[in-house]
């Protein structure tokens, strides 16, 4: 063969090898994408490989194992229905000040983690706020302003300290009567974590879960950097105080804008300090970043609830958890290993304090 013919005989296999790389790299970033409205919200899955049914599969899976959390947790079953019958919180909620109910392992896992926090956050993230959000309404239609002596009455019927665990015999008890669970901060993070276990157990290396917001994103995105997400404008909602890259890891927010009410001028919402009984007031916006989306979801809650100094503390405390905050006064601030990761855009309406 003349020396040209070898040049362009390298130069096809070359080519070839490209062109084959390329395309399995497309066949490899194919997307499949999947919607339900489940636990409250609407929830979105996209998943990333070369096999279709693959991704269909392992979606179809991970969209059940976040229904089956879903029903554990489900407040709101009626009694005498299926639904009333397969959500442990609602056995447990009926036999408060009875006797102890046997759960699933999940919903023990679900309240050991949820009493944990309660520990670290000295009480200000409390599962056991049942009987405060129903006096306020959150869960139903008409969300009201309590007189002050219903919040005192309430507050006697909260604390995690009356939650007893027996994890050998897998039982739950409230202690006292008039005692509720209520899982809204945690079940949606602890279903959207079993979900992406169960698409990385079916072979998949990409996907993003969006929970209402609560997201938690396995590997890289397609082009092999990390996924970019906007932290909401806590008073606008179509645009962000900030962008985070987040690679294998989960980043959920809790923020007063969600659910509320007006009443007297003044906004109440969802998410209130059982050692007080009002809507906790220190922040505007909270984001927490760590890898189990669990975690994140209880994360969001224990550090809006805290006032911001005390919520930044804990979070340089605890490995591998980072959080993004916006206090009720308009400041924009950080734990300092979420430095490189995180572009902050505050526009004119916030302050950044970049020393944190
Ligand atoms: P969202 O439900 O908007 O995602 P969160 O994850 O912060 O927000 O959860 C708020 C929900 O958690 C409330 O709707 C209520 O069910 C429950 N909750 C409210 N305050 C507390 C609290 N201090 N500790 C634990 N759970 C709470
Ligand atoms: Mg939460």
């Amino acid at each position: 063969m003349s020396k040209r013919a070898t040049v362009i005989a390298c130069l096809l296999v070359l080519l070839l090898i490209a062109g084959l790389a390329l395309l399995r790299q497309s066949g490899a970033n194919r997307e499949y994408s999947s919607d339900q409205f489940l636990m409250d919200t609407l929830v979105s899955i996209k998943v990333y490989g070369n096999d279709r049914e693959t991704l269909k599969t392992a979606v179809a899976v991970a969209y059940a194992e976040m229904h089956r959390i879903a029903e554990l947790a489900d407040g709101f079953a009626q009694p005498g229905t299926a639904a009333y019958q397969s959500s442990d919180v609602c056995r447990i909620n009926a036999l408060a000040g009875k006797k102890p109910v046997q759960v699933d392992g999940d919903t023990l896992a679900m309240l050991v983690l949820a009493k944990k926090y309660y520990q670290l956050s000295e009480g200000a993230f409390d599962v056991t706020v049942g009987p405060l959000m129903d006096l306020w309404g959150f869960g139903g239609k008409n969300p009201h302003l309590p007189a002050p002596d219903q919040i005192k009455a309430a507050l006697k019927s909260v604390g995690c300290q009356d939650l007893v665990l027996n994890e050998q015999d897998r039982t739950v008890l409230l202690r006292k009567e008039g005692m509720k669970l209520d899982l809204g901060a945690v079940a949606k993070g602890y279903a959207t974590e079993k979900a992406l276990q169960a698409l990385k157990k079916r072979g998949i290396e990409k996907a993003l879960i969006d929970a209402g917001g609560n997201i938690r994103v396995l590997g890289q995105n397609v082009h092999n950097s990390a996924w970019r997400i906007g932290v909401k404008d806590p008073r606008k909602s179509n645009e962000i105080v900030a962008v985070l890259a987040l690679e294998d890891t989960s980043a959920v927010t809790s923020a007063d804008y969600y659910r509320g009410f007006e009443a007297g001028g003044k906004r109440y919402h969802h998410i209130l300090d059982p050692r007080t009984g009002y809507p906790a007031a220190h922040n505007m916006t909270v984001t927490a970043v760590t890898q189990d989306a669990g975690q994140a979801d209880i994360l969001s809650t224990v550090f809006f609830v805290l006032a911001p100094e005390k919520a930044l503390q804990l979070a340089e405390k605890l490995a591998g958890v980072e959080l993004l905050l916006v206090t009720a006064d308009g400041l924009i601030r950080h734990s300092t290993s979420l430095r490189g990761r995180l572009e902050v855009q505050p526009g004119a309406a916030y302050r950044y304090d970049q020393s944190r």
